[in-house]
């Protein structure tokens, strides 16, 4: 039988709903919230990103604050920007657009954001609070995902989670997640001796690789959900996902579509987290 697909445009739309929802009440309590974007450089695919994310705060009704610096700015300018935003009372939320040019130091940057406002969750405490399990903020692809697999399945605990992916930004913080929700984790990565072996045992499967169609209809055991998160454009411009959609449909019992899936509750979840930064430096209840 096919597998279900798992629609996280909708769930998305739903979910930036909520959070508008959220925006109007605070802001009747004289709260505005506001994220701030730091782009560096003239890459096509970041400037997309960011205007994007430009419009999905517009239709939120959260302020967003965008600072273009040139692709040869110096780690020193960087860094004086992130101050400048850390003490700006009217920024919430900040977002530096990666891949940061090579020669800056693109820890050391994010690491400069105040952790309350690292809306992306990336900075070191927010990373120490999610391993530890302290409330903290979570990043934005991975808390799609998990919110997309609570919809689907409900209770996670005892489930065999397995991640392909050991990324700071997708694959571990999801390890973290679904670690927190009692499911058995499994983290595979490029060294993982054999693979399938490893997918095959999963009731969750994430592939979180960056190769077009990489997991295989045999890899997925039957009845899988399986959460792509892979975006891939091929030659012929299409794009594609880490998973072998068709093949591993016909096996797994849910699954997410690229694009359609995962990608849009990325945004939806950096919307999440504005409103939620917002609400703790105002000592507001978080309404979502
Ligand atoms: P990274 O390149 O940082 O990490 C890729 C991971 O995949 C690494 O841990 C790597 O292992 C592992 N890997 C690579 N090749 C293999 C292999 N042959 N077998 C097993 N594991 C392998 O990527 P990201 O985590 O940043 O992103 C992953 C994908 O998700 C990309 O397609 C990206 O575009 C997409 N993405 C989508 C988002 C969305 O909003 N939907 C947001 C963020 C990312 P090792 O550590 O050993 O090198």
């Amino acid at each position: 039988m096919a597998a279900s697909r798992i629609d996280g445009k909708a769930f998305a739309a739903s979910l930036r709903a909520q959070v508008a929802e959220g925006v109007a009440t605070v802001k009747q309590r004289g709260l505005t919230p506001g994220l701030a974007v730091v782009l560096v450089g003239d890459d096509a695919a970041s400037h997309v990103y960011v205007n994007s994310k430009k419009k999905a705060c517009a239709e939120a009704g959260i302020a967003s604050f965008e600072t273009l610096l040139p692709a040869n700015v110096s780690q020193e300018a960087l860094l004086a920007e992130i101050t400048r935003l850390n003490n700006d009372a009217a920024v919430h939320g900040i977002l530096v657009q990666l891949p940061l040019p090579h020669h800056t130091d693109a820890q050391a940057i994010i690491n400069a954001i105040d952790p309350a406002k690292d809306v992306d969750g990336f900075h070191v405490v927010n990373a120490g609070k999610l391993a530890v399990g302290q409330d903290g903020l979570v990043p934005c692809t991975p808390l799609g995902c998990l919110l997309l697999l609570r919809d689907q399945l409900g209770r996670l605990a005892g489930k065999h989670a397995v991640i392909i992916g050991r990324s700071n930004i997708v694959g571990k913080p999801m390890a973290q997640l679904l670690l927190r929700e009692s499911c058995t984790v499994t983290v595979c990565h490029s060294k993982t001796v054999d693979l399938a072996a490893e997918t095959r045992r999963a009731d969750i499967l994430v592939a979180a690789i960056g190769q077009p169609n990489f997991v295989k209809g045999d890899w997925v055991k039957p009845g899988a959900t399986v959460i792509d998160v892979g975006i891939n454009r091929l030659s012929d411009g299409k794009l594609v996902g880490d998973v072998d959609f068709t093949p591993v449909s016909e096996v797994a019992g849910a699954i997410t579509p690229v694009p359609g899936g995962v990608g849009p509750m990325t945004i939806a979840c950096l919307l999440r987290n504005t409103l939620q930064a917002a609400c703790a430096s105002a000592g507001v209840a978080f309404p979502l």
